[in-house]
């Protein structure tokens, strides 16, 4: 079926009986495996999943897809910051599963620009100038790429941070113009999900093991202590309200 082009402000509205299971809050009962059959029967190739390959969560949800329908989709936004060991693990995943990951590039004029005007670490400089270098490099790609879907698939948990604790299992995406938003793990542990890596020997991130639980952009991360919050290492040098990079800012009243 050809995909659906919509501009990136307007209304996609999903089919009635989607809207209606979506607002009815069932989603909530359904295990993730559930989640992501629902998914997959209900859109076909018009749900990718979105994976960064920097924590545990999208890397179990690939493999969770994948047994359901190899021809599932993934991406991973390429910031053009990444770390290697990043880079390794996509090929890796590439390799084993035998399966394209859709690698998204941000705009090399919006890029150049930036760091013609701010220079190339300006995110240390303020709130405001990271906040622009992850719209520029995170962001609008992502826009870009959601505005050819009707739903993707996020790894996001509601014990993650103060920032995820409202996190539903299946939303309507309003800031991505009313497409599905997909959060299987939403009410996972960070050990539910280590123990579906061990279980099904699932490749993580090799920063994982020298104390990075969460794996972003090379000069955005670093390695934190055992008792710090999971998202400690992520933009340490902002208050934890606004360490996010708007990919998962959504307008209030946006979730179900
Ligand atoms: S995480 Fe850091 S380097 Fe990556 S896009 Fe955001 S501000 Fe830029």
């Amino acid at each position: 079926m050809a995909l659906q082009m919509v501009s990136e402000n307007q209304e996609k509205p999903l089919k009635d009986n989607v809207l209606e299971f979506i607002e009815s809050g069932e989603a909530e009962s359904l295990s993730a495996l559930e989640i992501l059959t629902w998914g997959i029967e209900n859109f076909g190739n018009r749900i990718a999943l979105s994976c960064s390959f920097g924590a545990p969560e999208g890397l179990i949800l690939l493999d969770m897809m994948h047994r359901i329908d190899p021809a599932s989709r993934v991406f991973v936004l390429d910031t053009g910051r990444l770390p290697q060991a990043t880079f390794d693990l996509i090929d890796r995943v590439r390799d084993h599963y035998d399966k394209p990951v859709e690698v998204i590039f941000p705009d090399a004029e919006r890029v150049q620009t930036m760091v013609r005007d701010d220079g190339l670490n300006l995110f240390y400089d303020s709130v405001e100038k990271r906040q622009l270098c992850c719209r520029v490099r995170k962001v609008e790609p992502l826009n870009r790429y959601l505005s050819e879907l009707d739903a993707w698939v996020t790894g996001l948990r509601r014990d993650q941070g103060s920032t995820r604790k409202g996190t539903a299992k299946i939303e309507i995406d309003r800031a991505h113009g009313g497409i599905a938003k997909l959060n299987p793990v939403a009410d996972w542990s960070h050990s539910q999900v280590l123990d579906y890596v061990l279980d099904n020997q699932i490749s993580v991130n090799r920063l994982h093991t020298a104390g990075y639980p969460s794996v972003g952009c090379d000069p955005c991360s670093r390695a934190i202590g055992p008792d710090d919050d999971p998202r400690a290492g992520r933009w340490w040098w902002e208050n934890p309200d606004t360490r996010e990079c708007g990919i998962h800012t959504e307008e209030k009243g946006s979730g179900i």
